[in-house]
């Protein structure tokens, strides 16, 4: 490795002593992504201490089930396995019963999460979707979504965590009332990556603006949040830097994002990013680092089964928090990449010097807003969590 000259050292020592100061700027941010894999130590240590100082001891992560309602989807994002037209192979959407059979199955092995991810509003493409739909009774992908969380509250002692693509005010609201909290990845904020050959050209739900528009609705309506970024899809250093700031100003006005994913993009077979440079572990590091001194107060998350088997070294970029894991279901969305055991997890985490803990969809310190609506969501939430909000019987 080569080593940094006195003057590399001292400007890099300078960048971190802003960010640890809380003074990061947008040019110091991408300075320090650039920076070479030489100053990526003294980063790493900067995200650490920043870690230590807002989020000790504790990394956390959430017991699920992963359910694709729908893997029909109006999209066509270049990196994508997960989504399907109507009648090629594997297409599908889960009956009520098929949803309940995966949620009594999570329930007896411990899970506290029921995720649900699905393609974008299908329906608005296809019309076999909405022959599903009316069969099911409903008229919408959401409405659908909306019924089965409520079922899933009604039935069992699972959370409801959706992550269905953009939603409309309406159904933000809509959604908030049957489960603690929502997700949608922003991704990236490039209006670059829409153009023909990028990554999102005919992905029309992955424009930027529309998903800002999402996430700031839900922070109006003060519901708690999962967003985050897919690094290394084409995005410039200064648009991923842009992407972690609009997510930090929406937290800061709001104060409603619970959590912040770095997800980093794996390149799979059949897509049309198929032979696309993945991002390497410096670079995912470096990105984990320089998003703690820009947020160093918020939840970090980055997935362990994408970074396999180096997933530990991941705590050294300053996350706090794994995100949902499996022991039952596979990642729909990454099924060529099982999750770590549990047991493994914790035998990892702890040899870093951390405490794992179970936590419920909604992190610990916004469970009392999630209960606000009151009903049965707020039941649940009463029972599942303990007074500091954690997972009240962790398996
Ligand atoms: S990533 Fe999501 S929105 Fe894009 S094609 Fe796949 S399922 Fe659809």
């Amino acid at each position: 490795m080569a080593t940094l000259s006195h003057d590399a050292t001292l400007a890099i020592a300078a960048d971190l002593n802003a960010a640890a100061a809380g003074v990061i700027a947008r040019e110091t941010a991408c300075r320090l992504l650039r920076a070479g894999d030489e100053a990526l130590p003294l980063l790493l240590e900067a995200a650490q201490r920043l870690r230590a100082q807002f989020k000790p001891g504790v990394v956390t992560y959430s017991r699920k089930v992963f359910i694709p309602l729908t893997n029909l989807c109006r999209d066509y994002c270049g990196y994508c396995t997960f989504r399907r037209d109507p009648g090629q192979p594997g297409a599908h959407t889960m009956t009520p019963d098929e949803v309940m059979q995966v949620v009594r199955a999570g329930e007896r092995m411990g899970c506290t999460e029921a995720l649900f991810s699905l393609g974008e509003k299908p329906e608005l493409l296809f019309p076999e979707m909405r022959d599903t739909l009316r069969r099911l009774g409903h008229k919408s992908t959401l409405g659908y979504l909306e019924a089965i969380c409520e079922k899933v509250l009604r039935e069992s002692s699972l959370l409801p965590h959706p992550n269905p693509g953009l939603m409309s005010a309406e159904w933000i609201e809509r959604l908030s009332r049957v489960a603690p909290s929502l997700g949608l990845m922003l991704e990236t904020t490039s209006e670059r990556l829409l153009q023909k050959g990028a990554a999102h050209d005919n992905a029309p739900d992955k424009e930027p603006a529309k998903r800002l528009r999402a996430i700031e609705e839900a922070g109006r309506q003060g519901v708690p949040f999962t967003t985050g970024i897919l690094i290394g899809i084409g995005e410039t250093i200064e648009e991923r830097v842009d992407s972690l700031l609009a997510i930090r100003d929406l937290h800061q006005k709001y104060g409603h994002i619970q959590e912040v994913i770095i997800q980093n993009f794996r390149a799979k077979h059949g897509t049309p990013m198929a032979r696309w440079q993945e991002p390497d572990r410096s670079d995912l590091l470096r990105t984990l680092a320089v998003a703690r001194l820009l947020m160093p107060q918020m939840n970090l998350q980055a997935p362990p089964n994408l970074s396999d088997p180096h997933y530990p070294d991941l705590l050294d970029g300053g996350i706090n928090d794994w995100g949902g894991v499996s022991p039952l279901t596979p990642d729909y969305i990454n099924p060529e990449k099982p999750w770590p055991h549990i047991q493994e997890l914790q035998q990892q985490t702890e040899a870093k010097g951390f405490q794992l803990r179970q936590r419920l969809p909604v992190y610990p310190e916004f469970v009392a807003r999630a209960a606000l609506h009151g009903g049965l969501l707020a039941e649940r939430l009463g029972a599942a969590a303990d007074p500091a909000g954690y997972v009240r019987r962790a398996a």
